[in-house]
């Protein structure tokens, strides 16, 4: 992960709406602080018979507006500081999409891709076991992130009800969809992404049919960024890349195909009838949309200069880092903010929650009808602030998110 710490980054953010809000400092120190954290050392016995022990976090940022909503990360660059960060972009994502939910995150330092799928269905377990006193159905309510997926979920759920000796759906969202998971979870990410896209599109003179796109990174939000982009929007895919690196085709890339050779080979690179390009490279590419769709700052005032798309769709958590982000409004290249443009996510995530506290199963249509009519909302009210203000857009969204989380502060009586 970058040198520049998320934690610090949002913060930044969350100064940058004070003004507009009339925050004092000392409810912006409130606000800057998460509300709780558990840390804990996870044994694990590995397949040759050893004990590893691996550090692992909860953070529940804010709970003003309800329990606590956020991935789990596995990953080896793991720091308390991003899990803090992205707690606390959940914690305005929330907000500004208007559910009833606070924001929280977690991660365990470690290496997925050399373990064993019993190591890492052993971990998920024994995350649980550290963690269960402090997540639940109306506390705090865990999903996948980075290197997780809905098996892990599964097998988290699992966990939860053997110790609590009840089987407990709402515990945990992004569970298959035949064990109390939510039809559209899977692609929910990407397709609200390219909610807000066609929406921007129109604003910004964009005609989508034909548009150039990079995407950084070929994961859950990536892949799917990908496939309903062609499919449903017509755009030319020309640049994906993953963690090794990415492929660039001119007239764009066969998806579906690279899908398969992904699965094959492991990675994207080495596609027939494509070049092999640096993550740096797909960057600077010169396209219509750029969407990175990977880790947290990769756009940083390194190389912010070198960006050529005319938007840019923040399908991951904090890609832009905050000097580059001034940077590139000061060019006039918009940015749809990770707290508006990756909502998808945990809108589906909530409705997850919803069907499973009535045991009820909805048909794909509806949540997607759903989960549109909210991406659209929130696109419509922060393109509106930002300008009639003349801010950025992500200012907007800071302070939309910030107000309704201080309004419930206030409400409640804590401030
Ligand atoms: P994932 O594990 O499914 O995929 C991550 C992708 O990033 C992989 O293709 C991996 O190869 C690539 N990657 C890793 N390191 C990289 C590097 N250094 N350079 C380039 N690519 C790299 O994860 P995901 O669920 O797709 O999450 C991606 C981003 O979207 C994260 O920022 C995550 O927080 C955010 N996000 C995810 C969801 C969700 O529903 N999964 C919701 C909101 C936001």
């Amino acid at each position: 992960m970058a040198e520049q710490n998320l934690f610090e980054e949002v913060k930044r953010h969350l100064c940058s709406c004070s003004a507009d809000l009339q925050i004092t400092p000392n409810l912006e120190a409130v606000m800057k602080m998460p509300m709780r954290e558990l840390h804990v050392s996870i044994p694990v016995r590995m397949d040759d018979g050893s004990i590893r022990a691996f550090s692992g976090f909860r953070v529940q940022y804010n709970d003003a507006l309800g329990p606590t909503k956020g991935g789990i990360r596995f990953h080896p660059d793991e720091t308390i500081d991003t899990i803090r960060g992205l707690a606390a972009i959940m914690t305005w994502k929330c907000a500004l999409h208007n559910l009833p939910l606070g924001g929280a995150k977690g991660g365990v330092i470690c290496n997925p891709k050399t373990m064993s799928s019993g190591e890492i269905e052993r971990l998920s377990r024994a995350y649980i076991q550290a963690t269960s006193h402090f997540i639940g159905p109306d506390r705090d309510i865990p999903a996948p992130d980075v290197y997780t997926d809905s098996e892990v979920m599964a097998w988290m759920m699992d966990e939860y009800s053997r110790i609590f000796r009840k089987t407990t759906f709402g515990v945990i969202t992004g569970k298959p969809v035949s064990l109390g998971g939510s039809e559209g979870r899977e692609d929910a990410t990407a397709r609200g992404g390219w909610f807000v896209i066609r929406e921007a599109a129109k604003d910004f003179g964009i005609v989508l049919e034909g548009a150039k796109v990079a995407i950084q990174g070929f994961g859950n939000v990536g892949a799917h960024a990908a496939i309903i982009g062609q499919e449903q929007y017509s755009v030319r895919v020309v640049a994906v890349s993953d963690s090794r690196g990415g492929v660039f085709a001119r007239e764009g890339l066969d998806v579906p195909a690279l899908l398969e050779h992904k699965k094959k080979t492991g990675s994207v690179m080495d596609f027939p009838d494509a070049r092999n390009i640096t993550n740096e490279e797909l960057l600077a590419l010169d396209v219509d949309i750029l969407i990175p769709a990977a880790l947290e700052n990769v756009i940083t005032i390194d190389n912010a200069s070198r960006v050529k798309a005319r938007f840019i769709a923040e399908f991951a958590n904090g890609p832009v880092s905050g000097d580059a982000d001034a940077l590139l409004h000061a060019r006039g290249v918009p940015i749809l903010p990770d707290i508006l443009c990756n909502g998808g996510g945990v809108i589906v995530s909530y409705l997850e929650m919803v069907q499973n506290f009535n045991l009820d199963h909805w048909e794909r249509g509806e949540v997607i009808a759903r989960l549109e009519r909210k991406m659209v909302d929130a696109y419509r009210a922060v393109y509106n602030l930002a300008s009639g203000n003349n801010v950025p857009m992500r200012q907007a969204g800071y302070t939309i998110a910030v107000g309704r989380v201080v309004k419930a502060m206030k409400y409640r009586g804590w401030v």
